[in-house]
């Protein structure tokens, strides 16, 4: 079955259409035909990308939201390829959600109930739920005959433990607001679990794995077989470990003492700890790590400060994690940063030979976006590169919501 995956940001739609099956879901498979992106939607020039069996096309148009993004990108789909893919072959149309709440894990077909609670989820996700909100409304625009179903990276961490996902606050912040801890990049973490226990040839009820998805956002997420023990992420994606432009953890008085010595409002101390922090914050240049690299080793000493704190930031909550699972099977590393940067990995896990942790250095050297193993074969726990695809987990989670409502 054919899937259209569609992920919405403020100014950007990103698509993946993808071919999966059991059969094709069994083995690894699944087959990514096409993918694009919208970039700076509103503005006066809009960039229109797509890649699609060795071809790839440009265009520089304006568009104006989200469904004139869409309208665009398939129009330019359909006449890009001479290829017998046409869209009346789609199943359905797959959207990343970034917040479900406590009601939505599962991945869904969306009805007016499910649309409803996703709009709930806003107050807590207002930089994101509108944006995916967007997507489904413009894909129902585009596509009203097929099904559309929701994907939550909320949804996988919905199996932690009460213990994992209380903060200690008055209890009535809880029960009637909502704050709790809830985790986010579920989808990519729940691929990295998966593909891991392919990779070990285990079942995924089976492995005890710690998965770092280390992006300009970043979160790890401790699995004990299918359970999510523990998340960095919390009440929102600012929690953890040090990100591009994010804090992380931070003490709250810290919170509250800037916002009285600066007279800040809430908005300003959000930005602050949202887009003025991390590697930025630290380094007082960049919130790029590969920029970040090449300053240290032009000698910049905050540089090399910025990443020696994201790193034992990073060490802190692998090992953390791998006491919680008292020992992991593996350590799985993505994202930008994770599937790229060697020095990351190797700063992560340095000495932890007592644990068992034990890379090998120059196959860690070698993994640069490919995926592999590079731990040694007396390693007790196996370390592995593994770029993440969220959006083959949408597309599969579609394929099972049709096959089970069929
Ligand atoms: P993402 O949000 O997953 O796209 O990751 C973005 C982050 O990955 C940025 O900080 C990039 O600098 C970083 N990144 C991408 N390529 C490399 C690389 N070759 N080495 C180190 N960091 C990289």
């Amino acid at each position: 079955m054919l899937f259209l995956v569609i992920n919405c940001g403020s100014s950007s739609l990103k698509f993946k259409l993808v071919e999966t099956s059991w059969e094709q879901i069994e083995n690894n498979t699944d087959k990514i035909v096409a993918s694009g992106e919208v970039e700076q939607i509103g503005q006066s020039y809009s960039k229109l990308h797509l890649k699609t069996d060795g071809i790839q096309r440009s265009e520089q148009i304006e568009i104006k939201n989200h469904h004139e993004a869409l309208e665009k990108a398939m129009q330019l789909f359909e006449t890009a390829t001479d290829k017998a893919i046409k869209m009346d072959e789609l199943s359905g149309i797959g959207h990343r959600v970034v917040h479900g709440g406590e009601l939505l894990s599962e991945s869904l077909v969306i009805d007016q109930e499910v649309e409803d609670q996703i709009e709930e989820c806003i107050q807590f996700a207002p930089l994101h739920n509108p944006h995916n909100l967007e997507g489904i409304r413009a894909a129902r625009e585009h596509f009203p005959e097929l099904p559309q179903i929701a994907a939550f990276d909320t949804g996988v961490h919905q199996t932690l433990p009460v213990k994992s996902y209380m903060y200690a606050i008055p209890w009535h912040y809880y029960e009637q607001h909502g704050i709790r801890r809830y985790g986010f990049h579920g989808l990519s973490h729940r691929y990295l679990r998966m593909r891991c226990a392919q990779l070990m040839d285990k079942s995924t009820s089976d492995i005890k794995v710690v998965t770092c998805h280390l992006g300009n956002g970043a979160s790890l997420a401790a699995f004990d077989g299918k359970t999510v023990i523990d998340t960095s992420m919390g009440f929102t994606p600012l929690e953890g470990l040090v990100m591009g432009t994010r804090s992380g953890d931070i003490d709250p008085a810290v919170v509250t003492y800037i916002m009285s010595l600066e007279n800040f409002s809430r908005e300003e101390i959000d930005c602050v700890l949202n887009q003025q922090s991390g590697l930025l914050g630290l380094s007082g240049k960049t919130n790029d790590m590969r920029t970040l690299l090449k300053l240290m080793g032009q000698g910049d000493e905050r540089a090399e400060l910025a990443l020696d704190v994201f790193c034992q930031r990073l060490k802190k909550y692998i090992c953390a994690y791998y006491g919680l699972l008292n020992g992991a099977d593996a350590i799985v590393f993505s994202g930008g940063i994770g599937s790229n940067s060697y020095e990351v990995r190797r700063r992560a896990i340095e000495n932890l030979d007592q644990l068992g942790i034990i890379p090998d250095c120059s196959l860690n050297t070698e993994l640069v976006v490919t995926e592999g193993r590079f731990s040694t074969p007396d390693s007790s726990t196996a370390l592995f590169v593994i770029p993440t695809n969220e959006e083959l987990m949408i597309a599969r989670d579609c394929y099972r919501c049709l096959q089970a409502t069929n």
